[in-house]
């Protein structure tokens, strides 16, 4: 049976979707943005055994040659994390379908859904599909947060399992994404177009962050791009914040209210009727 590797469940998420969800972040992921605020989702463990010494509430072990963590007795003091020299950390943990549910069926009455997200939860797909139909038969609904480097329209087993999908476009200039992220964006846009005509682009997101992207460029191509898919798709323009994130891979500099408040109008004047800002 298909595992999943999963970062950590959130059982209650007002912020992956509509309503209250729990969000499931899985370990992995092909982009390496400058701006992530969970580099610890991106790479998988190498048990090289260093966090061991680091804690000092003995919550990581070595047995049988693998790297255990134990939930219980970490304190969540991040220093793992901050010493991993291979950015990822010890808490991704292998999860069979019927553990996850496990977590999903605790706390059912007081959602409305799931939200799988990472990482670059895609990445998982087969295990995303297993998945998917045992939540279907507990009446919840399924969103998919993707950075859209997998080709949707190739998925229809996931697609169809998937009420709607939450779409990264980091930026709508190839030279920039691949600057911001290492990786071409010709899937996402194909994904953003192919999710749009079947009615399953939920949301398009957006961060802004000066002195890296040129946000203006960037904001104009993007929301008229959804408006000419469909003028009701969300468009959400994100502050960059540098909670989290390397810094020794970005320059800290936030973006004004009177900034955001301009690409808010960009957005707006290109005809996007759904433009919110968080
Ligand atoms: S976050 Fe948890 S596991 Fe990591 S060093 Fe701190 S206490 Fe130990
Ligand atoms: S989490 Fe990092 S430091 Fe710990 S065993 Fe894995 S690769 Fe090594």
């Amino acid at each position: 049976m298909l595992k999943g590797l999963v970062n950590k469940i959130i059982p209650f998420s007002l912020v992956d979707g509509p309503g209250n969800r729990t969000a499931i972040f899985f370990q992995g992921c092909n982009f390496n943005c400058l701006y992530c605020h969970n580099p610890e989702t991106i790479k998988k463990c190498r048990q090289c055994g260093a966090c061991v010494l680091i804690c000092r509430f003995d919550a990581i072990s070595i047995v049988g040659g693998s790297v255990i963590w134990d939930e219980e007795k970490c304190k969540d003091c991040g220093e793992c994390i901050k010493s991993c020299p291979n950015d990822c950390g010890p808490k991704a943990k292998e999860m069979s379908v019927d553990e996850i549910l496990k977590e999903i069926t605790k706390v059912k009455s007081f959602i409305s859904g799931i939200t799988v997200s990472g990482g670059e939860c895609t990445l998982q797909k087969e295990f995303l599909v297993d998945l998917f139909e045992e939540v279907r038969k507990l009446g919840l609904t399924i969103f998919v947060d993707t950075n859209g480097s997998t080709d949707f329209s190739k998925n229809k087993e996931l697609v169809d399992l998937t009420d709607m999908v939450m779409l990264d476009i980091k930026s709508f200039d190839n030279d920039e994404h691949k600057k911001l992220t290492e990786r071409d964006n010709d899937m996402v846009l194909k994904n953003a177009r192919y999710l749009a005509s079947i009615n399953k682009l939920y949301e398009v997101r957006t961060v802004v962050v000066p002195n890296v992207l040129n946000n203006f460029n960037n904001v104009n191509e993007i929301s008229k791009l959804i408006a000419s898919l469909d003028n009701e798709i969300r468009y959400k323009l994100i502050k960059y914040r540098p909670i989290g994130v390397r810094t020794e891979k970005i320059e800290i500099v936030q973006p004004d209210n009177e900034m955001i408040e301009e690409l808010k109008g960009v957005a707006t004047r290109n005809g996007c009727k759904n433009v919110i800002v968080v």
